[in-house]
């Protein structure tokens, strides 16, 4: 009886339809503590229910995704997607709906002077969810005349354009700054300040400009150094043990980034960091169009290269979901809960020989594999590379695509 009247709750009179029901996959959502199989039901732009056994006759379409891992929507929070600007900058939907990425963030492709150009002609188009950090630089990222101008670090404009667009710019950029001051730093510092948002800072340590000060001097706890696995901050001693004040900035509450990219993933830095128990807070790409290249920057290929580095699958999923949404004040994102909106990564771990290649092109042999097998993006199926919820043509009868 019990049981009847818990199917009734369940089920009323106007019993709920589901749109789609991921059936029989294995559930990693660290934001609710998930690990195990559990189906998934999509009621229009949101996550209707997780749980065991969910009924497949209440669902429009059943997608069978045994031997899958089902997660969050990935957020990928250093991208390079303003393609109608910056000219190493990728489209979008090409290049992170595909990798299982359902929100990006620009990392300061756009300034205040070129933001609502990038709003206008890509962010608007995209089905991606693209959020953005602004460049300090208000000219945006066009090069080191521009880049290196303390004449555009200019922190009203920046600020004014932030509460302009508070729906979409969730931080300030600092990067490519080369004279050896602070100005970049601490303006982006003082406009991240002005409009309670956090910075991202991509860094190079110069004489009396010191990597250590960064992290424990001028960065705000919760301010976020990516490309923390590249060459030009020192990480590690000789010895290849990690230097104090890492830990000490990390205990500070300083985030760390992995931002991949062309230049900044090195195995022989990472390695010995993960070893020695420092993970990333959150793994980023730095994808554009040089690092999606040799180094092969995608969002999927980077969890893979980490999970083969020894962490394990739940530390990558939860660094590639809620961590990414907790580090941009998003913790609407990256989860499963119900009500949340439907963005969902559905994940093959495949066996077999492969490689990966970092910065400098070293090679780092591997078993193990993911892949992106479908995206779910507001609710709506974008990407299906093994056709799960399609229907064998023999049983489809005189079938469209045109719905
Ligand atoms: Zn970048």
């Amino acid at each position: 009886m019990r049981s009847l009247l818990l199917l009734l709750a369940a089920f009323p009179a106007h019993a709920q339809i589901y749109d789609i029901l991921l059936k029989n996959g294995h559930v990693i959502d660290p934001a609710n503590h998930r690990n195990e199989r559990l189906d998934v039901a999509i009621v229009g732009h949101t996550i209707a229910r997780v749980g065991k056994d969910l009924p497949p006759e209440k669902a429009r379409t059943v997608v069978d995704v045994s031997g899958y891992y089902v997660t969050p929507g990935l957020i990928d929070i250093h991208t390079h997607f303003d393609a109608e600007g910056a000219w190493l900058n990728l489209n979008p939907d090409h290049n992170a709906l595909p990798n299982g990425v359902t929100t990006a963030v620009d990392a300061g492709s756009s300034g205040a002077d070129t933001f609502e150009n990038f709003r206008r002609l890509v962010i608007a188009h995209s089905r991606t969810r693209v959020l953005a950090f602004l460049n300090i630089v208000a000219g945006g990222m066009y090069g080191p005349e521009i880049e290196n101008d303390p004449k555009q670090m200019n922190v009203e404009k920046a600020v004014a354009m932030v509460n302009k667009h508070r729906d979409l710019i969730v931080g300030i950029k600092t990067a490519h700054y080369q004279p050896p001051d602070w100005i970049a730093v601490d303006n982006a510092v003082k406009a991240a300040s002005l409009t309670g948002t956090v910075v991202m800072v991509d860094f190079g340590q110069k004489p009396g400009r010191t990597y250590q000060d960064l992290i424990l001097k001028h960065m705000r706890p919760g301010d976020i150094h990516t490309h923390f696995y590249g060459r030009v901050t020192p990480q590690l001693d000789d010895q290849k043990k990690i230097q104090p004040y890492m830990w000490e900035a990390r205990k500070r509450g300083i985030l760390f980034d992995v931002g991949h990219g062309s230049g900044s993933f090195w195995f022989r830095i990472a390695v010995p960091m993960i070893q020695q128990g420092f993970l990333p807070d959150t793994i980023s790409t730095d994808i554009h169009k040089s690092s999606i290249m040799l180094p092969h920057a995608t969002m999927i290929n980077v969890m893979s290269k980490f999970l083969n580095i020894g962490m394990t699958l739940e530390q990558v999923i939860e660094r590639s979901t809620v961590n990414p949404a907790k580090a941009i004040h998003r913790t609407d994102l990256g989860t499963l809960s119900e009500g949340a909106g439907a963005d969902v990564a559905v994940i093959a771990l495949e066996n077999g020989n492969f490689a990966f290649l970092d910065s400098g092109h070293g090679k780092l042999t591997a078993t193990e594999r993911l892949r992106a097998a479908l995206t779910i993006r507001n609710g709506r199926i974008v990407w299906d590379e093994d056709g799960l919820a399609a229907t064998d043509v023999s049983r489809a009868g005189p079938y469209s695509n045109f719905r």
